[in-house]
């Protein structure tokens, strides 16, 4: 069986959602269309002298709402379509939170494994100078996603500044904290997840105290998703990365596995924890399962031997249209990527703020805020669940797109 790629994913959704919400052709004409794409040729010096053209994409999908607003995926399997679909997902989720901003992606295709910390640099570099003028702090601002990080923000910060010939450290959020980033927003991501899993938790009846975790993808998400699981009274008996997966029923310590992965490259042979497949993590009996890797991990091939009470989607995409049907047949309880992921953007947009007013915040006001935002979405979708009997994802974008599409007929557009 092949599977759906996410483009098609988020195309089911929103025209599921066209359904649910009854909403004319010329809506959801504008709902299937991005704003802008564009497709740029990066040529970068590599050490050994050679230059190497990289292909880069930023797609802007609507600015309705605000200022656009999405990552960047350094990432050898990526294409302008998947760069769309996730520029339209962070549309749905910055109008689901309630943010005054829109949404947008970009990536580059490259496996950053393979470059060194220079070419990263120059490649990072080169990716700024190919979307110079179609970004700016007020327009359209970057952020990190899979296979970049504070450091390349703090690049792209650099290059934009130095073509503006002024200092625009606004230009990116999840900088590093001296270039004007935000405290919490590393860990931003993954605490934003747990509150809202605290939320599905009671509202399921599910005692988080002890229950059990397993965490699918170990990065920048992944990791802190697993390190926040003690502090909500969770056990961690699982994690996996791209090269396979470890569990250990007596609980995992992440620093630790963290550790033996800087020298490893992998979790694998983690000692004292048995070496499990990427899919049979997925399957285990816990009580939380957090796709914190890539898209397409629960499809209809293995949503009818998904165990977890609760999925909470940490990733963006893990779950195709099909298996969402499965699983809410099933009774699980799914935390959609637009609601549960937010805590990124979020952070990201107090990172705005408080560059615009050069000033910082403290990290217990930001969690604060974050945890704030996250019940209000999660009440927000849980009760249009119930209201109008949808599943969690058809109730996160009826939120969603009512929101988005009032701006647009506000505006003027539809
Ligand atoms: P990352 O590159 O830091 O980590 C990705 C991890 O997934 C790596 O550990 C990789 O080994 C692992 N992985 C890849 N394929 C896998 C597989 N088949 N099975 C198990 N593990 C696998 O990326 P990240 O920033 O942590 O992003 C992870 C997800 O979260 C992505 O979907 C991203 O779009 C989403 N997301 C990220 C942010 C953010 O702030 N970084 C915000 C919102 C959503």
């Amino acid at each position: 069986m092949t599977e759906p790629n996410l483009l098609d994913v988020v195309q089911s959704h929103i025209s599921q959602c066209g359904c649910d919400l009854g909403l004319d052709e010329n809506v959801m004409e504008l709902l299937r269309s991005p704003l802008r794409e564009l497709i740029v040729s990066l040529p970068v010096r590599m050490d050994d002298g050679r230059l190497k053209v990289f292909q880069g994409f930023r797609v802007q999908y609507n600015d309705a709402l605000g200022p656009m607003k999405g990552g960047v995926r350094f990432y050898p399997v990526q294409s302008l379509e998947s760069v769309r679909a996730l520029a339209a997902l962070m549309t749905w989720k910055c109008s689901l939170h309630g943010l005054p901003l829109g949404g947008s992606k970009g990536g580059v295709i490259c496996n950053t494994r393979e470059l060194s910390k220079k070419e990263l640099e120059r490649l990072s570099r080169a990716y700024v100078r190919g979307i110079y003028s179609f970004i700016g702090p007020r327009r359209d601002i970057p952020a990190p996603d899979v296979g970049t990080n504070a450091t390349v923000m703090a690049w792209m910060a650099d290059e934009y500044s130095c073509l503006a010939k002024e200092n625009v450290f606004g230009i990116v959020t999840g900088k590093p904290l001296f270039l004007g980033g935000s405290a919490g927003r590393e860990e931003a991501t993954a605490r934003g997840g747990w509150y809202a899993i605290r939320e599905a938790a009671k509202s399921i009846g599910l005692e988080l105290a002890g229950a059990r975790v397993a965490v699918q993808g170990f990065g920048n998400v992944g990791y802190h998703a697993a390190r926040l699981a003690a502090a909500f009274g969770c056990r961690l008996v699982a994690v996996s990365d791209s090269k396979g997966g470890i569990l250990k029923e007596e609980g995992l310590v992440p620093e630790a596995v963290q550790e033996h992965k800087a020298k490893s490259d992998s979790v694998v042979g983690f000692p004292g924890a048995k070496n499990i497949s990427n899919q049979e993590l997925l399957e285990l009996d816990v009580d939380l399962l957090v796709p914190a890797a890539l898209e397409g991990a629960i499809t209809a091939a293995n949503a009818d031997r998904i165990r977890a009470r609760i999925v909470a989607e940490m990733a963006n995409g893990p779950t195709t249209h099909e298996a969402d049907t499965v699983l809410s047949k099933r009774g699980i309880h799914l935390i959609p990527d637009i609601l549960c992921n937010a805590g990124g953007v979020i952070v990201s947009y107090f990172e705005m703020v408080q560059n615009f007013d050069l000033w910082s915040w403290d990290e217990a006001d930001i969690n604060r805020l974050l945890d704030r935002k996250m019940v209000q979405a999660y009440d927000a979708v849980r009760k249009t669940s119930q209201k109008e009997k949808f599943n969690m994802r058809q109730a996160a974008y009826v939120v969603a797109v009512k929101r988005l599409v009032e701006a647009m007929r506000t505006r003027g557009w539809v």
